[in-house]
């Protein structure tokens, strides 16, 4: 079971250890796969071999995982705010205090530095406690009317919610989806990505030693067409889908059909603007925190930088001296920054950007290249060296679409217009970023950027009580913060007559 499973990675390292056992879960318990011939290989990024088989679920399983949460649903709908939030705190309790071999799997599964997989464990407890906290203060409103007669609102869960997940932040992702469904009272159906199916199976156990009726939170391992029949299935009453524009546009559709809500988190091309009158150091630290995080796997990271040109030379010294020295290797050992890639074909996919960038005139100021640790064991994974683009122009393929890799696209600008009408000449609209040292300038340009986020002097700051989510393209619908409460329920109002009915007929 869940302690045992993660026992064995306390000692673990990189390749040392092979998952096996099976990570569909519902009924309360870890489901073995009904057929195994569709089943795909996962692979370990740091050494390329393989972890363990992803089988996906067909129809029959994922009918049973999502009548597993509706009868859940029927219970825990029921309990009060504080009973849910009693539960959600003993989950995020026993998760942070597995957090340490919890991100040893992650890091495993996904490939990123040890370093980052611990603050995505912590943001996942956080999550749950934070919803938690507000799960006993949902509250509806009374509304007088005349003659005594009044309204109240009753503020209800949808029922079962489906979550689909992308591969970058696997156990973060599942946690960001399930704490505020769990919190207004919802059952939830979890689909992690197909690349990372090793720990969204570890919450769903945690759950359930939590408290939590059988079949609250259940996971259906599969691609896009596990996804496809959860989207489809009549008890679904809410998708909520982290990942890329085109498949957001299919969840949309096929949600259509059944006028099911939707929230989309899609990727982004986002920019970080740095003003000539910035504080220097903090801006350098800060395009690195927005381009190099997992790999610079990340949906709102800041990878097009534009730099007011007066200060160009010296932000580009410091950055391209800083971005060589990012530790690079086995993102198990704790000095590592920078780990793996996901696969071998998005490693392939991000060096055909870089060699597509140099075509097209950029010019490489360090990285970009494959990666090779000294450590045998790591031979076959999927590394490659930090890479930042000089040169570049806005017509660029590198500076128009989602990299999904660690390239940082820079550009020169003169004026604060100029710089904000080729920030939002994009379809995007996740993330944005402003360093200056001007007050009134930082506001402005803030509420000028056409995202969902705008980081002053800083990026990539995420906190749980922070709404997070898109603009444009990027999506719609918020995860985090009070606001994702209303995206995973719905209001009922009840109308009271106390005297006699005024019937005109
Ligand atoms: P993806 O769109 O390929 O897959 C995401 C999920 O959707 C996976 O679980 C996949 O199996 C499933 N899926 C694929 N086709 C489907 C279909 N037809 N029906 C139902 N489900 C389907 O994305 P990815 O490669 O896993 O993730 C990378 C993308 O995710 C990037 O574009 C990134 O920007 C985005 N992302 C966004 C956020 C955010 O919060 N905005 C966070 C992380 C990642």
């Amino acid at each position: 079971m869940a302690q045992s499973y993660l026992d064995t990675m306390a000692s673990a390292s990189t390749g040392s250890v092979v998952v096996t056992d099976h990570l569909n879960y519902w009924g309360g318990s870890r489901v073995k796969p009904k057929d195994t011939k569709n089943s795909e290989p996962v692979f370990e990024p740091a050494t390329g071999r393989v972890l363990c088989d992803m089988v996906p679920c067909g129809t029959e399983e994922v009918d049973q995982a999502i009548k597993s949460a509706h009868t859940a649903y029927l219970k825990w709908s029921k309990l009060s705010g504080m009973e849910r939030a009693q539960i959600m705190l003993e989950a995020a309790r026993i998760i942070r205090e597995r957090r340490d071999n919890i991100a040893k799997l992650e890091v495993i599964n996904n490939g990123k530095s040890i370093t980052e997989a611990l603050v995505d464990i912590d943001v996942a407890w956080q999550t749950i406690q934070y919803y938690a906290g507000i799960a006993p203060t949902l509250t509806g409103q009374h509304i007088q009317l005349p003659g005594g007669a009044f309204a109240y609102t009753r503020r209800e869960p949808l029922g079962v919610c489906a979550g689909i997940g992308a591969w970058n932040y696997p156990f973060q992702i599942a946690a960001w989806k399930s704490a505020p469904a769990l919190a207004c009272g919802n059952a939830m159906v979890f689909k992690p990505s197909p690349m990372t199916p090793v720990t969204a199976v570890i919450l769903a156990e945690i759950y359930q030693e939590a408290g939590a009726p059988a079949g609250l939170f259940n996971v259906v391992q599969g691609g896009a067409e596990t996804g496809t029949l959860l989207c489809h299935h009549p008890m679904v009453a809410k998708v909520s889908f982290t990942g890329s524009v085109p498949t957001g546009k299919k969840i949309m559709e096929m949600s259509a059909k059944s006028v099911k809500p939707v929230t989309l988190e899609l990727g982004g091309k986002s920019p970080l603007i740095i003003f000539k009158d910035c504080e220097l150091e903090n801006a350098v630290r800060g395009a690195l925190m927005a381009n190099f995080l997992t790999q610079g796997q990340v949906c709102c990271n800041g990878t097009r930088v534009y730099v007011q040109k007066e200060i160009m030379p010296q932000f580009l010294e410091e950055v391209v001296k800083r971005t060589k020295a990012i530790p690079l290797g086995d993102p198990l050992l704790e000095g590592t920054r920078m780990g793996a890639l996901i696969s071998k074909p998005q490693l392939e996919k991000v060096l055909r950007f870089v060699s597509q960038a140099k075509e097209q005139g950029a010019k490489v100021l360090c990285g970009g290249d494959p990666f090779t640790p000294s450590d045998p064991k790591l031979k076959g994974g999927y590394f490659m060296s930090p890479c930042v683009l000089d040169n570049c122009r806005d017509d660029m393929t590198c500076v128009k679409e989602e990299i999904f890799g660690p390239v940082m696209s820079v550009m020169s600008f003169d004026t604060e217009e100029e710089v904000l009408q080729r920030a939002n000449d994009t379809t995007f609209g996740l993330a944005s970023g402003v360093f200056t040292r001007d007050i009134a300038r930082a506001h402005r340009v803030a509420a000028n950027l056409e995202a969902g986020t705008c980081f002053i002097n800083n990026y990539n700051v995420s906190p749980v009580e922070v709404p997070f989510g898109g603009y444009k393209m990027s999506g719609f619908g918020r995860e985090n913060g009070q606001v994702t409460i209303e995206y995973y329920s719905q209001l009922k109002t009840v109308v009271v007559e106390m005297g006699d009915v005024d019937s005109l007929f």
